[in-house]
């Protein structure tokens, strides 16, 4: 006779398994449903994790080959090993990915492993067993929007999966979509050395984030060599003997035009992933995007069905999901579990990067708030100075009338640390005077936050 649970959480991803692990801690018996052969979902095994050891590794050959002799460090002959790259890569993943068994072990959490599926509310099936359960939790996660006319064969045509995996750098790169994923597996393998041009659809990058970010990341994405072809769409990838063909036309509309590429990655975004749980037979209803319908304590329709992560609305993001995962399980556990989503920070892991939190200028404008910026350079930051990196800004947007911080959006050096004080900010509902009046080390990067605090009052010190 199967086990019988308390809570069954299908997939451990951000979400999943941070699910699970609170809900063991919190005393229910708990077990998640896996179907990938290691734990940690697409961020640990395909995603956030190891596009962040390749971002580092070709960092630090770019720095080596082209940054170090500002320093007054010079090395010659600079050679990539991009096999030894791709190894380390591997390892990484590998123990983050233990760390999680690791964990479900020290907190009691069972790993069903196989391909969960609901076949009634409160009975979830693996491996032909029907285990029982008084609450499940769909974390099944997300996968790449396909794009018609774009065939993915992950070798010469890949998702963000297949370009984690690359043997040989290509010589030219074709990046569809200037997101989050096309923008910073774009710069990995510029970095490494292949010619790289971004098309996009839309008339600017990082689409959601505050637009003076977009605009600046382009010309310095541009000056580091990136070639974007914005309001321009795909129809057609045709593979040949040396590589691609991509039609491109105007997305007005207009003439095509051929790009060839040796590799292509597509990166238009990603879409809700819930095939084959069973959700058309217990009823579990999605909206228009393929997305579980939640209401604000992530039940579904179906009495004792919950969901979070990439599969539900909102940012697709491993800290929302694993929010998500924590406030379910405090819910079902009794407690008043929630998630302030105005709150939740989103990062390109560029260099620099690009980092926001709260709203953006454009989003205030919309809603007719009124609100005052404040902006600081990294040019006139010591720090950044420094360490030779002051491309960029820190700009808070406030309340005009409370002071109130609404939104802070950051591009520059390790910004995506940056943005955590202005997360605890807004979580806090700080004024943009309480950042200003907190005292900051000398000389930190954090120093510039600071700075365009105090620039909100118009009494910016050094500049
Ligand atoms: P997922 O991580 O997608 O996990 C879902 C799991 O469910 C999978 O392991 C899947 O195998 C399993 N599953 C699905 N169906 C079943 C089933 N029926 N039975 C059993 N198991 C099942 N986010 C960030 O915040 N920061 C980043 O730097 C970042 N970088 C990224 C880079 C790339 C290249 C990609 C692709 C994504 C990145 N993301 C990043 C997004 C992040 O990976 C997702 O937001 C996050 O993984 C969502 O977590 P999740 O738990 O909802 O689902």
């Amino acid at each position: 006779m199967p086990d019988s649970f308390d809570l069954i959480v299908i997939g451990s991803g951000p979400g999943g398994y941070v699910c699970a692990i609170r809900a063991a801690q919190l005393g229910l018996k708990t077990a998640c449903v896996e179907k990938r052969a290691t734990l940690g979902g697409t961020c640990l095994n395909i995603g956030c994790i190891p596009s962040k050891a390749l971002l580092q590794s070709s960092e630090n050959f770019e720095e080596a080959a082209h940054k170090l002799a500002d320093h007054g460090v010079m090395i010659d002959g600079v050679k990539l090993d991009l096999a030894k790259m791709q190894a380390r890569k591997g390892e990484v993943v590998n123990a983050n990915v233990k760390g999680v068994e690791f964990l479900f072990r020290k907190n009691k959490v069972t790993w069903l492993k196989g391909a969960g599926k609901i076949t009634a509310p409160g009975q979830v099936e693996v491996n032909g067993e029907t285990y029982s359960t008084k609450a499940i939790v769909i974390a099944t996660g997300s996968d790449s929007t396909p794009l018609r006319g774009v065939e993915v064969d992950e070798k010469r045509v890949v998702t963000s999966t297949g370009a984690l995996e690359l043997d040989k750098v290509p010589g030219h790169l074709v990046v569809i979509g200037g997101g989050v994923i096309g923008l910073e597996l774009g710069s990995v393998w510029k970095r490494l050395g292949a010619q790289v041009t971004v098309i996009e659809y839309l008339d600017r990058l990082v689409p959601g984030m505050d637009a003076e970010l977009a605009k600046q990341a382009e010309r310095l994405f541009g000056k580091q060599g990136m070639k974007f072809r914005l309001k321009s769409k795909v129809t057609a990838a045709k593979q040949n003997a040396d590589g691609v063909t991509l039609t491109v036309e105007p997305a007005a509309g207009g003439a095509a035009e051929e790009i060839k590429a040796d590799v292509v990655l597509l990166a238009i975004g990603r879409r809700p992933y819930t095939e084959g749980l069973g959700l058309d037979t217990v009823g579990v209803a999605l909206d228009e995007r393929g997305r579980v319908v939640t209401d604000a304590h992530f039940a579904t329709n179906v009495p004792g069905i919950y969901a979070i992560g990439d599969c539900i609305a909102g940012a697709m993001l491993a800290h929302k999901a694993e929010e998500e995962g924590v406030a379910v399980a405090e819910i079902l556990a009794g407690q008043a579990g929630h998630v302030n989503y105005g709150a939740i920070p989103g990062v390109v892991y560029t260099w620099p990067e690009i980092a926001s939190v709260g709203a953006t200028e454009e989003e205030l404008k919309a809603q007719g708030v009124a609100y005052k910026s404040g902006k600081f350079p990294f040019t006139a930051n010591g720090r950044a100075r420094a360490m030779n990196d002051t491309d960029g800004f820190v700009k808070i947007l406030a309340d005009a009338k409370t002071d109130k911080v609404l939104g802070a959006h950051i591009i520059g050096p390790d910004a995506g640390t940056l943005i955590a004080e202005m997360a605890l900010a807004i979580e806090f509902g700080a004024s943009a005077e309480d950042v200003a009046r907190t005292s900051h080390a000398h000389p930190t990067l954090n120093e510039a936050v600071k700075e365009a605090a105090l620039a909100a009052d118009g009494r910016a010190l050094h500049i």
